[in-house]
């Protein structure tokens, strides 16, 4: 079994941009180089603008590589969700937005012939015993979206259930890696392995500063799936989930065509297949937890792998990872300037629906570069403010935030005698009033790194499925030498040195 990504096995040559070794002068600069980076990197190309794209790892690698490739017009927390929070117009806006994404996708995919195995599919909502989809029912009839009940052939057991056709699904990294190859050299450049350490807006443009060079621009574009740094208005209202994706081979050739969301328990568990090289696989997403939060996050994948046993003569696990999302407190993302009149843009707060939600980013971004009027820009306003919508998530995920400050105040350490740490595990220790992270290599060496995040000084929680040091507060995540893997934090953990 592979800890990785079962898109990332199909994609070649990760690293195949340069770093960005000197200073350069753009009309716009994107940090971070997912679907949102690249998509609004193309949207900008293509009306003239020179752009720069500053990805601090692999272009595709992040969140993107590691989602279900699903693309649908309704939400994952399912319209009735929203219908409990806004009238029936917003609910109709934001699956007519979501749809035009879908539509930009499919037309990218015809455009630049990118070979991502992109297909209209349906998409299954079914429950075993609770209501969840009889509210999903009522919704869509009050704004006449088309659903079918399901037929007597469906494939897994269940008591409710219908479809909503021509939704698709595709292989996330490749489309990605696509389209950033189908982008025009001369007016963007891509650059790998280029982390942003701190951007700084001034009256006439915005400075972004990586670790060897400094990027000008008129306007930056914060592509990183959560913003970077200090952005307390934002961190405070969205709450950092982390699931986990496995993909097996059946002993029967017989796969499950579409997109299968069950509801078994209230618990929601995403299917799909995928079929690529003769080879074919079928893929559960599911087993969410706050990041940070999870007692054992290896039991997080084994109910994944327990849930495809129960249903399917399963042959071979193959692959098995983790992601991360960012839930809004009102549910709806953040799209657009920073704060009122800002050169900055922000999109986040995606929850599961970011492969379409960062394309819409993309086009609303665009335009407001463009000083164009864009029909979802106030759906989505970043600088907007819902207290009432926002009200009861806010409070439950800020008290859950300062429930994790005033644990590592009283926090006794799993403090453990070094020699009990064994390769591959961890522990948090206390040395002279400090906290450490101590995790042993393979070779018996130990890696010694702060124990506190450099976001905001939470403590950080050993991941023993990842192998990373994840913040329980805003959702950063580190990994054994201390370097940032995503999340808010701009900064590593520093490294520390303990006497054994
Ligand atoms: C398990 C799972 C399944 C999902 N399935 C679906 C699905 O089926 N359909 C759907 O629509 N959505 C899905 N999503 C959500 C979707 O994957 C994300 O919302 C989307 O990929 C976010 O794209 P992004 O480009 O904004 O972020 P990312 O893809 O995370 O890209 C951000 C990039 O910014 C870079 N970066 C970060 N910090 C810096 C820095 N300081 N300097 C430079 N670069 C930086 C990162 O390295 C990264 O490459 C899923 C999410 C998860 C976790």
């Amino acid at each position: 079994m592979l800890k990785k990504s079962l898109w990332s096995s199909f994609a070649t040559n990760p690293l195949k941009y340069p770093k960005l070794e000197g200073d350069i002068a753009v009309d716009v600069a994107i940090i971070g180089g997912g679907i949102t980076g690249i998509t609004t990197a193309q949207t900008l190309t293509e009306r003239g603008f020179k752009v720069a794209v500053l990805e601090a790892r692999s272009v595709g690698y992040g969140t993107t590589g590691h989602s279900t490739g699903n693309l649908y017009i309704i939400i994952d927390e399912l319209l009735s969700s929203l219908k409990s929070k806004y009238d029936n117009d917003v609910v109709m806006r934001v699956i007519e937005s979501r749809k035009s994404a879908l539509e930009k996708i499919e037309e990218n995919v015809e455009k630049f012939n990118i070979d991502c195995d992109f297909s209209r599919q349906p998409l299954y909502l079914y429950e075993d015993v609770n209501n969840i989809i009889l509210e999903e029912i009522k919704v869509a009839e009050e704004i006449n979206l088309a659903f079918t009940e399901l037929a007597e052939d469906f494939p897994f057991e269940q008591d409710n259930g219908i479809h909503f056709d021509h939704q698709a699904q595709f292989n996330p990294l490749l489309y990605v890696l696509g389209l950033a190859a189908s982008l025009d050299k001369e007016k963007c450049s891509i650059y790998e392995n280029t982390t942003v350490r701190s951007v700084e807006e001034q009256a006439d443009r915005v400075l972004v500063n990586t670790d060897d060079a400094i990027v000008a621009a008129k306007y930056v574009v914060h592509a990183t799936h959560t913003p970077k740094g200090l952005e307390l208005q934002y961190h405070t209202t969205l709450g950092p989930y982390r699931e986990y994706g496995v993909a097996a081979k059946l002993e029967s050739t017989s796969y499950p065509q579409g997109i299968f969301w069950g509801y078994y328990n209230n618990q929601k568990y995403s299917i799909r297949s995928y079929s690529r090289d003769g080879e074919k696989y079928l893929i559960a997403v599911g087993s969410p937890h706050k990041v940070g939060q999870a007692e054992n996050n290896r039991k997080h994948v084994e109910d994944l792998v327990n849930f495809l046993q129960d249903r399917f003569i399963v042959g071979q696990i193959t692959y098995t990872w983790g992601g991360q999302n960012y839930k809004p407190a009102d549910l709806l993302p953040y799209i657009g300037r920073k704060i009122k009149n800002s050169r900055e843009f922000i999109a986040t707060g995606f929850s599961t629906d970011g492969l379409i939600y960062g394309t819409l980013s993309a086009m609303i971004i665009a335009d407001k570069i463009e000083d164009k009027f864009n029909r979802f820009e106030d759906l989505y306003e970043a600088a907007r403010h819902q207290p009432v919508k926002s009200a009861k998530k806010f409070v439950k995920e800020n008290a859950n935030v300062a429930g994790e400050f005033l644990k590592d105040l009283s926090f006794k350490g799993d403090d453990k005698d070094l020699l009990e740490i064994m390769p591959g595990e961890a522990a948090i220790i206390t040395r002279n009033g400090e906290k450490a992270g101590v995790y042993r290599q393979q070779n018996g060496e130990l890696k010694v790194v702060s124990a506190l995040c450099t976001h905001m000084a939470c403590m950080v929680h050993w991941n023993n499925l990842e192998e990373s040091w994840d913040c329980p507060c805003h959702g950063s995540r580190f990994d054994t030498s201390g370097e940032v893997i995503e999340g808010p934090a701009y900064h590593p953990l520093p490294k520390k040195i303990i006497e054994k």
